[in-house]
């Protein structure tokens, strides 16, 4: 039998919640046992209260939209009423490893993230674990204290749901929970517990740990789960792990494609803060672009600018890498035992030069997209390439520029005003636009048409550093509103939005002094 989903009725309450976590308590990777995480109970958080929400992610989920207004839920989605949970349900923190700026980091794991269990939708049988990010310490914390400060959960709320409302997939932001506790960084901050949510949070890092650390039957048993879960066809595949890794390559690719062509840093590409599904996780130091500069390095603690921006497809590269090392045991079974090895090693290479080949049309499709060229013709890409030099050598706002080229008309100079402004060198823009003009002459799409695609790809609203810390400091007053407003707007990243045209405005003077680090 089949439910459509308004036939099933949301859940509504935290009890109903946790009841529907413990039924799956063996389910997905907690079956997978011992050797991949520690069940424990987050520690407690003194007198919390609700920071932000996403009504949107709730009911993605399953849960009703006003749940955040049910009682208990600041207790429940902190983690304090885990300490009553029956113990073969309780959440759990996983253990991976990985490669921290290009070096061998060894065991990491979840050192302040713990996950509560998965929900699985009647509707369509997809399944959603919810995890906390700064619930306390856990046998994977090393040196840390375990929490996330208000500041860097409010960050990672905003920039998941700006990120999925971008259409760039993401794990999602269900609640930010706050707290007056002190917690010491560079200063004294106060404490908040975010809750994400996704399919599954399995990093490049699981892999790595396993196969690190020599366990190659926990190595299969992960590589099994994460194909039946998640890529169930590569099991038809003559070489299912070989599947497996051409599919995360080829999404990994896409995913950096998208950022890119959105002028989004991550800004701590770690192997660890890679998803195996290929989704946009771990936010911490990154930065959409302002200005464009094509080394712009946003994270203050990445002092070589390995993650900066022109870096990233690079690095995504590299992390294929680390990922297809891990996995080389269990690839070429199909090959004769003598020849395995070296065989096995031809194939991985192979799939992963797969990235180049699938990394780059897919950012040409984009530019186009950007550009709003519908057809791909010879000339393209250096077209594309001209205009980012240019707003290079201007430092042209990459956010506004893309959405002022809308503007831009097809048979004369009319439009050009707004953008041209932008440039220093405006013979330079002149000579361009001539270009663009004569390219687009070879557009079947008239200027409506044109411009209404254009905006449809190029974002009028990101989640600029100086929009985020704005919400952060009201919310740090316990005004939240700022919050729940900015949230909003990003919601509709791509429509006019007449009232709030100044969360679209260049950034003001004081945000260059902004900085975001590691610290969070
Ligand atoms: P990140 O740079 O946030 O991806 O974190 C790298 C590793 O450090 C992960 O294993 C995190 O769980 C861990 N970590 C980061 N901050 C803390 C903290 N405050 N307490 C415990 N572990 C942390
Ligand atoms: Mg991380």
């Amino acid at each position: 039998m089949s439910f459509s989903p308004s036939t099933v009725e949301p859940i509504g309450s935290v009890a109903v919640l946790a009841e529907a976590l413990w039924a799956q308590r063996e389910a997905s990777f907690a079956q997978l046992g011992e050797a991949f995480y520690t069940r424990l109970p987050a520690a407690p958080l003194p007198a919390p209260y609700v920071v932000g929400f996403s009504a949107d992610a709730a009911t993605s989920i399953g849960l009703a939209a006003d749940i955040a207004f049910a009682p208990g839920f600041a207790e429940f989605f902190c983690g304090n009423t885990t300490r009553e949970w029956p113990a073969r349900a309780l959440p759990y923190a996983s253990v991976y490893s990985g490669h921290q700026f290009g070096i061998w980091a060894g065991q990491l794991g979840d050192g302040r993230a713990l996950t509560l269990g998965e929900l699985e939708l009647e509707h369509d049988g997809v399944r959603h674990e919810l995890q906390l990010k700064g619930s306390g310490r856990t046998p994977y914390s090393r040196m840390g204290d375990g929490r996330a400060v208000l500041r860097s959960s409010i960050r990672e709320f905003l920039c998941s749901e700006a990120m999925h409302h971008l259409g760039i997939p993401t794990t999602r932001a269900l609640t930010v929970i706050g707290s007056d506790q002190p917690v010491r960084r560079e200063e004294i901050e106060t404490a908040a517990v975010l809750t994400r949510v996704a399919p599954s949070f399995v990093r490049f890092g699981h892999f790595e740990h396993f196969y690190a650390s020599g366990q190659a039957d926990a190595l299969r048993a992960l590589a099994d789960h994460v194909i039946e879960r998640f890529y169930p066809h590569c099991r038809a595949a003559r070489d299912p792990y070989l599947a497996l890794l051409d599919e995360v390559v080829q999404r990994t690719a896409e995913r950096v494609a998208q950022w890119q062509a959105v002028g989004f840093c991550h800004g701590v590409m770690n192997t660890d803060n890679m998803s195996i599904l290929g989704l946009t996780i771990d936010y911490g130091p990154f930065g959409f672009l302002d200005s464009f500069d094509a080394d712009h390095i946003c994270n203050h603690s990445d002092t070589q600018g390995r993650y900066a921006y022109r870096m990233q497809p690079q690095i995504a590269y590299w992390n294929c890498f680390c990922l297809a090392q891990a996995l080389l045991s269990l690839i070429g079974a199909h090959h004769d035992e003598a020849a395995r090895s070296e065989r096995s090693i031809a194939d991985a290479q192979q799939v992963l030069e797969g990235f180049k080949a699938h990394f780059a049309p897919a950012l040409e499709r984009r530019m186009r997209d950007k550009l709003g060229l519908a057809e791909a013709l010879p000339g393209d890409d250096q077209l594309a390439d001209r205009l980012l030099e240019l707003m290079h050598a201007s430092r042209a706002d990459f956010t506004l520029t893309f959405r002022r080229l809308a503007q831009l008309c097809k048979h004369d100079a009319s439009g050009d005003a707004l953008l041209r402004d932008m440039f220093v060198d405006r013979e330079a823009f002149d000579r361009w636009a001539t270009d663009y003009r004569a390219r687009l002459a070879h557009d079947p799409r008239d200027d409506g048409a044109r411009r209404e695609a254009m905006n449809r790809v190029n974002p009028k609203y990101v989640l600029r550093n100086h929009l985020a810390e704005t919400a952060i400091q009201r919310a740090k007053e316990k005004d939240f509103s700022e919050l729940e407003r900015l949230a909003a707007v990003l919601r509709h990243p791509f429509d006019e939005q007449p009232a709030f045209e100044s969360y679209a405005a260049l950034p003001p003077d004081w945000a260059d002094t902004l900085s975001v680090s590691c610290s969070s």
